[in-house]
């Protein structure tokens, strides 16, 4: 065959028409068949590109002017949506948004799955897809010899200027960041600089319950000591009474890693409480919470359904973390067993069940696909096995070990369309049947996609 030279050139400019975009919210447009990639395009729309990277079988451009405009672009409201990246989709209507994650799950079973002519429901969305996360966290800097506070810049380590508030975090997040920024600044306490390894201040953290408005503040150090503590915390919690515990963590290590391995408790609670449904958690500073519980709630509400159960069933929760599924189907199981590789988390899914008079879980910390062929080994016999996975999806032992032990449902709750799409065709090959697929958007405008997938024993 021909070797083919890309139809591009660098720095050239070219008129493109936009086809698609991709889960990273980069539009797709194609010359002659070579896809080129430009951030912030849309589909359906017609613009003036630079090419700026040419590679073997694809390009990326940058969008010089927009000549045909989508009617589904929207102005971002945050004011620095180009420089932060955090999001990926404020420039796309929710609408949009939602149709385009349907269609990501839809597209990827058929390319990498060959699963078609099943039911992908339209995403469940939020009412106000905006200011959902619970969590903040933030480096510290300085500007003008004044402390800031503000997401990196795009693949860098530089403050974003001028960032006083981020549009898809709490208020109440925001307003507290900027309180903690003010305090420090007044009393003196310095920001810590990663290139000298000097100062104090590295991150702020800020954490709320949004069913109970409590908040955690995790002030993130270089230095064991914070100095002018006793002023600092006094004045903090004695301002702002939705404050109920106040935690240092400190970090000596010259890493990207935020969180250190020390905390101590300066003020309050070691925990803030949050409920997702009727199930109450105890969340501390180093804790895995989910950012968006209002939608965790939807999406493992349809877990549950998919699950089916009635009473009497002995369920797996493979890759539990803290438990939350495992305590969700608990209240309709009559046994759950749930497995997870990071040991604090299985003492925050035991703390958990205890906190909730939840009687009928037990928690293993290990790795899934040792665990399982161990369980069966023993004799468990599974009705229902439910797996929330990372990104990378079922490892191959744990998907062998599921085709043994044969339950008649698996739940699938998946952040990766790609790795849903090849698990479920090897659960496919291995007797089973996916039914339906239900996309649940946990993250608003950014490029996040989530999906939970009902799957039967073929009879
Ligand atoms: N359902 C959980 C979150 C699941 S996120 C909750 O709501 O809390 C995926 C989890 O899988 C993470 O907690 C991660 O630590 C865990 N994990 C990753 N690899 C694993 C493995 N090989 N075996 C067991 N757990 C694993």
């Amino acid at each position: 065959m021909v070797k083919q030279k890309p139809p591009v050139e660098k720095n050239e400019t070219i008129e493109l028409t936009f086809e698609d975009i991709t889960h990273e919210g980069d539009g797709v447009g194609k010359v002659n068949g070579y896809p080129l990639f430009v951030p912030f395009a849309l589909p359906g729309e017609k613009a003036k590109v630079k090419v700026i990277k040419v590679k073997k079988n694809f390009g990326f451009g940058k969008l010089l002017h927009i000549d045909e405009v989508s009617p589904e672009r929207v102005e971002p409201p945050c004011d620095v949506y180009v420089q932060c990246g955090g999001c990926q989709l404020q420039h796309m209507s929710y609408n949009m948004q939602l149709e385009m994650k349907q269609n990501q799950v839809k597209n990827t079973l058929r390319k990498i799955g060959h699963i078609e002519d099943i039911p992908v429901h339209p995403t469940i969305g939020m009412e106000d897809p905006w200011r959902y996360r619970n969590k903040v966290q933030i480096p510290v800097g300085y500007r003008h010899g004044e402390l800031i506070t503000g997401f990196y810049r795009k693949r860098s380590h530089e403050i974003i200027e001028g960032m006083d508030r981020c549009v898809i975090t709490a208020e109440i997040n925001d307003r507290m960041v900027e309180a903690v920024r003010r305090m420090a600044d007044r009393l003196g306490i310095t920001a810590y600089d990663e290139r000298s390894y000097r100062g104090v201040l590295r991150h702020i953290m800020v954490r709320t319950g949004q069913a109970t408005e409590e908040t955690m503040i995790v002030i993130v150090t270089r230095t064991e000591e914070l100095p002018h503590q006793e002023e600092f915390v006094k004045e903090l919690h004695e301002t702002y009474p939705q404050i109920k515990s106040i935690v240092q963590n400190v970090n000596k290590q010259q890493t990207n890693v935020i969180l250190g391995r020390k905390t101590k408790v300066l003020w309050g609670e070691e925990y803030i409480y949050d409920t997702i449904g009727d199930i109450k958690f105890a969340i501390s500073a180093k804790s895995f919470y989910q950012v968006n519980p209002p939608q965790t709630k939807k999406l493992y509400d349809k877990a549950l359904e998919y699950a089916n159960l009635s009473g009497g069933e002995t369920v797996i929760d493979a890759y539990c973390g803290i438990g939350t599924i495992s305590l969700f189907l608990a209240q309709k199981a009559k046994k759950v067993y749930g497995v997870e590789i990071v040991p604090e988390a299985i003492l925050d899914a035991k703390q958990n069940a205890k906190l909730n008079n939840i009687e009928n879980t037990e928690f293993y910390v290990g790795e899934a696909e040792k665990i399982m062929p161990w369980w069966t080994a023993q004799g468990l016999k599974p009705d229902v096995i439910v797996v929330d996975p990372p990104r990378k999806g079922c490892d191959e032992a744990l998907l062998e070990a599921m085709i043994t032990m044969k339950p008649k449902r698996i739940v699938y709750v998946s952040c990766n369309p790609s790795t849903l799409a090849r698990d479920l065709r090897i659960l496919e090959d291995g007797g089973y049947e996916t039914k339906q697929v239900q996309p649940v958007d946990m993250f608003p405008q950014t490029g996040h996609v989530e999906a939970v997938a009902e799957i039967h024993l073929r009879l």
